[in-house]
């Protein structure tokens, strides 16, 4: 029998669960269960996925000798770039306030209330007291993210055989991670059974619920446009002073791979080829921006994050103060950081940000069926901003381009 492919899967069961959720509101519990053990999942996966994917990335960087000038570049670049995402994703979201005007009686389920933190006691509350208590908590993914980062760090700082030894264990583990979380996402249908059809049997005005999906979507889909569209060209033109038409025909290729397969993993090897062959920059600079901005530059996904928890606490009716919203801004930046270049990778670092703000993990379900959509854009997005980046430090680098 013909598999069927994922994405009508995913329509499938959307379907599904909404016509369950509108005609059988009682049997729902039935089904409930689904939803719940496919968060417990993606849960399960958050520390050990991220720990290894920051540790593999950065000990990767340092496997180059050009880490000084080069790696303060890149690091610059990806940082600032994904940072414009967010905000762009943020300034949308407050504009337009997709989640806002419907009258979703989701207010209830909020948890008893958001994280009282100030600024200051977040920041403080990233350094942990006991790293291994913070491993065993989603809540403290900073705090792990930020460990991953220094031991990656120093894995590079200790004679070659001690950090041989440990970067081929991170890298291992990270492609069983990878292949593990590539795993659990075949089951996202029967996730979205569960979860949106308890969603809708709780829902008295399923029209504004679409009507506000719909529009999230748009927003996301127009963040990202601006993104890819005007303000990574800009930095093309301004400090790569390339020409961006130019670069996006030799982009071509890896680019409509990136759309279709929803992975940078993926899409790599042609992403490497297309910036070398048509962009002309030399391998000594993709070999060592392209694989690293793979795991660690997602200007899509880090606006995705900060669009999507803005979309939450929208339906969820809690108003996120400044201090909160800039926490939103900060976890986004790790969470994308954080993600694997894989498919709906993205969606599993969700928990975080939501996990953050103190806004309720079960909001995921809301996103949960257009997320492989938006993934498809998104991932599109992070690769062009990879290639964007391989092609700016390479003229900065003084490199000839063919763009
Ligand atoms: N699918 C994305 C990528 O591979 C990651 C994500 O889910 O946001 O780049």
């Amino acid at each position: 029998m013909k598999k069927i492919a994922f994405h009508w899967q995913i329509l499938i069961s959307l379907v599904f669960a909404v016509i369950f959720g509108i005609y059988f509101p009682a049997q729902v519990k039935y089904i409930s269960w689904m939803g719940d053990v496919f968060l417990r999942l993606l849960k399960m996966l958050i520390i050990p996925l991220v720990l290894s994917s920051l540790i593999s990335g950065v000990t990767n960087i340092g496997g180059s000798r050009n880490l000084g000038r080069l790696g303060l570049k890149t690091m610059t670049y990806y940082i600032v770039t994904s940072i414009f995402a967010i905000l762009t994703g943020l300034l949308l979201m407050n504009l337009f306030k997709p989640g806002v005007e419907a009258e979703l009686n989701f207010t209830q389920t909020v948890d008893s209330g958001l994280a009282k933190d100030s600024l200051g006691d977040i920041l403080l509350k990233v350094i942990p007291e006991n790293i291994f208590l913070a491993f065993t908590d989603n809540a403290q993914l900073l705090s792990v993210i930020l460990f991953s980062l220094l031991f990656g760090f120093f894995i590079n700082q200790v004679e070659n055989t001690h950090s041989q030894r440990l970067k081929d264990f991170f890298n291992s583990m990270f492609e069983v991670m990878m292949k593990l979380t590539l795993f659990i996402i075949r089951f996202t249908p029967f996730g979205i059974l569960g979860l949106v059809a308890t969603k809708v049997s709780q829902q008295s005005d399923l029209i504004a619920l679409i009507q506000s999906m719909g529009m999230y979507m748009l927003v996301v889909i127009l963040g990202l446009l601006i993104h890819a569209g005007i303000t990574l060209p800009l930095l093309l033109k301004l400090v790569g002073k390339v020409n961006p038409l130019k670069h996006l025909k030799a982009l071509q290729v890896p680019l409509i791979t990136a759309f279709s397969t929803a992975s940078s993993n993926a899409t790599l090897p042609l992403t490497m080829e297309a910036t070398e062959k048509n962009a002309g920059v030399s391998n000594k600079i993709t070999s060592f921006t392209l694989p690293l901005g793979a795991t660690v530059n997602m200007d899509g996904t880090a606006l995705y994050e900060c669009a999507a928890v803005i979309f939450i606490s929208q339906v969820y009716g809690v108003e996120l103060t400044f201090a909160q919203q800039l926490v939103v801004v900060i976890t986004a930046l790790l969470a994308s950081i954080g993600a694997a270049g894989i498919p709906m990778a993205g969606l599993v670092m969700i928990t975080i940000v939501l996990t953050a703000v103190g806004l309720p993990l079960e909001g995921v379900g809301l996103i949960l069926a257009v997320d492989p959509l938006l993934d498809m854009f998104r991932t599109a997005v992070n690769v062009w901003s990879d290639s964007c980046g391989a092609v700016i430090i390479a003229k900065t680098e003084g490199e000839v381009l063919m763009v």
